[in-house]
C-alpha cells in the first residue's frame, strides 16, 4: 500500500482519480495508507460499456453458464483469502473478524453457484408458471416469463463488509445476466477493490460485468432508469437521500436498501440462570457485541430480560465482556480488535453518550481501554459496552444504532409488553427469541415477525446447528421493514429474480408453447 490514489477498474481498465480525495488510514496504527477520490472518472462511460459490453455478453449466457461464472469467481477469491486477510487486519479486524467477511463472501457467492446451477432452467429465460387459460374455449392463454433487464446493476456497500457485502449483491447480479458497478465504502474501499482484482485476475468474467470505483459516483443517478437496479447498503440517512432521487422516483430504477437496525435478542422468562437459554443468550449478545466491534448492521442492540433475571443477566454479561481482549488483530490473546476509523470511534462515543442519558454503564468506559499490540489513542480502539436501561420505555433506545461494541440490556414484564418494545425500533433485521417454552417461543416469534425480515429462536435442541443471530444466510431473507431499508436481499433466487423483469405474455396456447418451448 502507498500514498497514492486507491484505483478504480472502468471500461476495462484500472485508472486513479484526480484531486485530493478523502484520505484513509490504518484503523491499528493510525498511518495514512492512501486517498480515495474518483475525480475526472469517466463514469459515464462506464456506465455505457456495463449496458453495451457486459450487459449483452451476460445475458445471452445460459443460467449454468452464469453459475459456473459465479463459481469461479468465489473460488477465485478463496484462493487468495489470506490476501484479504491481511488487508482486513488494517481496517482493525481481528482474523475471525475478516473470516466473517471474507469467506462469509464466497461462501455465499457458492450457494448463489449451487442455487443457480440446480434452480435455474438450461437457458435465458425462466418461466414462472403452467399456462393460465383465460377463455372458455381454451383458445387463449397467459404465462409468466422472467428476462435479463437490459440495464446495469449499482451496488452501493458499507464499510463494515467490503467483501461479503460485495459478493452478496455481485452474485445474483450476475446469475442474473446484468453487470455489475460497485461502490464500496471510502474507508474499506481497498479491500473491496482487491476482492475485485483477485477475481478479475482469474479472468473468468466477460468484459463489462464487473467494474469497481473506488470515491463518489457523481452524475451516475442521472443515467439511471428503468432498466437499471441499485443495491445500497448503509446508514438509513443516506438510504433516504438515495431513495428521493428522479432515477427512482421519476424514472422508475429498481432500489433496494438494507438500512440501519436497532436489533433485539429477548430472554424468555423460563431461561432463569442454570438453564441452557440463559447461558446461549448471554453468548450470543456478547459474541453479538464483539465480532467486528460490534461494526454489524445485524448485531444486538437491545437485550431484553425479564425484570427478575436482569441483574442475573447483567452480572453474567459483564463477567464475560471482561474476558474479552482488545488489540492489535493478530497480536497475542487478542479477542477484538479496532473499529474502522478514529471517525467511527467518535460516532459510537458520540451514540452512547446519547443513549446514557437514559441507561447506566453496566460494562465499559466508551473513552478508556486498555489494548495490547498498539496505542490505544492513534488506533481506533474502544472498549465494549453494556449500558443498562430499567426505564425500557424511553425513546433513545429504541432509536439509536451506536455502530460499535455497544448494547443495552432492559427489562420487559410480559409477552405482549416486550412485542411492544421491540416494535418501538420501528423495523429490523434480525430479532432472536431465546426460550424452551414453546408459548412463550410462539407468542413472541410471531408478535415480533410483523417488524423484522428473520426471526431466529434459539435453545438448547437448535444450538449445535444454529447459525447464530448476526448471520444472513443466502437461502433466506436478508432485510427488514422500516427504519431497516423495507428491503431484501439474498432469500435464495428471489434475489436472482428481483434483476429480472416478470411479464405475462398472452397467445393462443400453440403460439405459447411456440414461443416458450425453447426454455
Ligand atoms: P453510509 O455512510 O450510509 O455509506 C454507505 C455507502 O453509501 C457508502 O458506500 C457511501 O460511500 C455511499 N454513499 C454515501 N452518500 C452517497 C451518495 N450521495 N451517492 C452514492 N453513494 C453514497 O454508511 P456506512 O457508514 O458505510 O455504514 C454503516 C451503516 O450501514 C450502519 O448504520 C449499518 O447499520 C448499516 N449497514 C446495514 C447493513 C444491512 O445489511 N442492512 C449492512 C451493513 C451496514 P462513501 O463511503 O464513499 O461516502
Amino acid at each position: 500500500m502507498s500514498d497514492e490514489t486507491l484505483t478504480s477498474y472502468l471500461g476495462g481498465r484500472w485508472v486513479a482519480g484526480t484531486g485530493e480525495g478523502a484520505r484513509v488510514a490504518d484503523a491499528v496504527t493510525g498511518e495514512h495508507l492512501h486517498v480515495v477520490s474518483s475525480k475526472g472518472l469517466d463514469l459515464p462511460g462506464a456506465v455505457s460499456y456495463a449496458r453495451d459490453v457486459g450487459g449483452p455478453a451476460l445475458s445471452s449466457m445460459t443460467f449454468p453458464e452464469r453459475a459456473a461464472l459465479v463459481k469461479a469467481a468465489a473460488a477465485a477469491v478463496s484462493e487468495r483469502k489470506q490476501e484479504l486477510y491481511d488487508l482486513s487486519a488494517r481496517a482493525g479486524a481481528t482474523r475471525s473478524d475478516a473470516k466473517v467477511d471474507v469467506d462469509g463472501g464466497f461462501g455465499t457467492a457458492m450457494v448463489y453457484a449451487g442455487l443457480g446451477r440446480r434452480g435455474l432452467p438450461d437457458g435465458t429465460v425462466i418461466v414462472e408458471d403452467e399456462p393460465i387459460q383465460l377463455g372458455k374455449e381454451g383458445l387463449f392463454f397467459g404465462q409468466h416469463v422472467l428476462t435479463s433487464r437490459r440495464g446495469l446493476a449499482v451496488q452501493i456497500n458499507a464499510f463494515n463488509f467490503p467483501v461479503w457485502g460485495m459478493l452478496e449483491k455481485l452474485a445474483p447480479a450476475l446469475l442474473a445476466g446484468v453487470p455489475s458497478l460497485v461502490k464500496p465504502a471510502t474507508p474499506t474501499a481497498y479491500i473491496a477493490r482487491h476482492a475485485v482484482q483477485i477475481i478479475l485476475d482469474a479472468g473468468v468474467l466477460p468484459a463489462g460485468a464487473l467494474q469497481i470505483v473506488c470515491g463518489s459516483i457523481p452524475g451516475v443517478f442521472d443515467l439511471l432508469g428503468g432498466q437499471d437496479s441499485v443495491s445500497f447498503t448503509g446508514s438509513a440517512e443516506t438510504a433516504a437521500t438515495l431513495r428521493g432521487d428522479a432515477a427512482v422516483t421519476h424514472r422508475s430504477a429498481r432500489f433496494n436498501a438494507e438500512a440501519d437496525s436497532v436489533n433485539s435478542s429477548i430472554l424468555g422468562p423460563d431461561a432463569t440462570p442454570g438453564t441452557p437459554e440463559f447461558d446461549l443468550f448471554v453468548s450470543a449478545l456478547v459474541t453479538e457485541m464483539t465480532v467486528k466491534a460490534g461494526q454489524k448492521c445485524t448485531a444486538i442492540r437491545r437485550a431484553f430480560v425479564p425484570q427478575r433475571q436482569l441483574d442475573d443477566v447483567t452480572e453474567a454479561v459483564a463477567a464475560k465482556l471482561s474476558e474479552v481482549v482488545v488489540g492489535a488483530p493478530g497480536a497475542d490473546a487478542v479477542t477484538m480488535g479496532a473499529l474502522v476509523g478514529l471517525a467511527q470511534r467518535d460516532d459510537v462515543r458520540d451514540k452512547v453518550a446519547q443513549l446514557a442519558t437514559h441507561a447506566t454503564m453496566a460494562f465499559g468506559d466508551p473513552r478508556t481501554v486498555e489494548v495490547v499490540g498498539a496505542d490505544a489513542e492513534r488506533g481506533a480502539f474502544m472498549s465494549p459496552v453494556l449500558l443498562r436501561a430499567d426505564g425500557p420505555d424511553v425513546g433513545a433506545v429504541h432509536e439509536v444504532e451506536a455502530f460499535g461494541p455497544v448494547s443495552t440490556l432492559m427489562p420487559y414484564a410480559s409477552s405482549e409488553h416486550v412485542v411492544e418494545l421491540v416494535a418501538r425500533g420501528e423495523g429490523s433485521l434480525v430479532g432472536s427469541v431465546v426460550s424452551f417454552d414453546d408459548d412463550f417461543a410462539r407468542d413472541v416469534a410471531l408478535g415480533i415477525a410483523s417488524h423484522h425480515g428473520r426471526v431466529l429462536v434459539l435453545d438448547r435442541d437448535s444450538a449445535p446447528e444454529s447459525t447464530g443471530h448476526g448471520t444472513p444466510m443466502p437461502q433466506l431473507v436478508h432485510g427488514g421493514p422500516g427504519r431497516a431499508g423495507g428491503g431484501q436481499e439474498e432469500a435464495g433466487l428471489r434475489a436472482v429474480h428481483d434483476h429480472l423483469q416478470r411479464t405475462a405474455v398472452q397467445a393462443g396456447p400453440g403460439r405459447l408453447q411456440g414461443i416458450l418451448k425453447r426454455e
